[in-house]
């Protein structure tokens, strides 16, 4: 957690961004955000996540013009809900705003974002009313994915929203105290409560450079997302037990009434055991497969290993994990 900042130095807003090989968006990034300090007191808190390029070097450079920049890097790429993370534990403003590096959350809604907070409310999240061009393929996915997500999990899980959202100090600090390792920061935002509000926007395409999160990345983070906040898949084994048990008892009965009455027709029958057989197979690997995943998480807490490792801060100077 991070340290307390001194009493009455706290900044009113603290900007997180998490940066991967984002050289080309800096500039841009710089630009925009410098007139949004400007206009609140404010810090921005970079979070280089073990970039290859040139980020890492222009983030130094903006942090030594302007001390309002500060650059944490970390020891290798952890991924984007870590360096998020790691922002989050090294702000210090009383409200707290998260956003991509590559301007696909426009720093000019962060004004509205601000008035909801001073009207009150602890997280005021940004809702996509909209994409631009991006392909229908992964509009449908996330349009699906958001939907079923908050089926299973029974939390009032606001659709259509990513990370880019403003929270209080408070919900900050209680993010910072949730210990668990596989994060998914939409997903605990909600989790924590509080009032909550959205302000709605259309998602641009990114400023520029390519995207970071893979198919597979993004995979990973839908399936974070469903097995960190609910039970329900666990629950499928038992419910696939229970269908195929009351059926093989149903036919159990039936070819004894068969039997019974005389008739033994059923030396045919090849195909239906063979499907059969494979269908069970299948079912089996698949709750395997559900308990695995789950198993895979619990041996990953309780390793209990630091999230992410600070390898530089261009800052000040500070703790060089987040273990205690
Ligand atoms: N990012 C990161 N670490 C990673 C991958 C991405 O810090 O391993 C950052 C990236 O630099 C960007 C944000 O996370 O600021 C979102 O990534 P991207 O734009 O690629 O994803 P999308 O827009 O599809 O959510
Ligand atoms: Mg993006």
């Amino acid at each position: 957690m991070s340290a307390a900042p001194a009493p009455g130095h706290a900044p009113e807003l603290s900007l997180v961004v998490p940066l991967y090989n984002e050289a080309e968006n800096l500039p841009e990034l710089h630009r925009r955000l410098a007139a949004l300090l400007d206009r609140f007191a404010g810090e921005a808190v970079l979070v280089d996540d073990g970039s290859r390029d040139e980020t890492a070097k222009l983030m130094d450079a903006l942090s030594a013009s302007d001390p309002r920049f500060r650059s944490l890097h970390l020891s290798r790429n952890f991924g984007h809900q870590a360096a998020v993370s790691a922002g989050l534990e090294y702000s210090r403003g009383r409200a707290v705003v998260v956003m991509d590096a590559d301007l696909q959350d426009p720093p000019e809604l962060i004004p509205e974002l601000v008035a909801r907070w001073r009207e009150g409310f602890e997280v005021v999240y940004a809702r996509r009313s909209g994409r631009e061009r991006e392909g229908w393929a992964k509009r449908l996915l996330a349009w699906t994915y958001y939907r079923l997500l908050r089926r299973i999990v029974g939390l009032d899980l606001p659709a259509d929203t990513g990370d880019f959202c403003l929270m209080d100090r408070q919900v900050v600090d209680l993010l910072n105290s949730m210990p668990e390792r596989n994060r998914y920061i939409r997903g605990l935002r909600a989790w924590v409560g509080f009032r909550q509000t959205a302000v709605d926007f259309v998602r641009p395409p990114r400023h520029a450079g390519e995207v970071k999160y893979t198919f597979r990345r993004s995979l990973g983070l839908a399936l974070n997302g469903i097995i960190s906040l609910s039970q329900a898949p666990l629950r499928v084994a038992t419910y696939f037990g229970f269908v195929v048990s009351l059926s093989s008892f149903l036919l159990g009965v039936f070819y004894l009434i068969q039997r019974l009455r005389g008739h033994d027709a059923f030396v045919k029958g090849w195909a239906s055991t063979v499907i059969i057989m494979l269908f069970l197979g299948g079912v089996q690997l698949l709750t395997i497969g559900i308990i695995g995943e789950y198993l895979s998480r619990i041996y990953d807490e309780v390793k209990r290993r630091p999230l992410y490792v600070v390898r530089r801060d261009a800052g000040v100077a500070r703790k060089t994990t987040n273990e205690g």
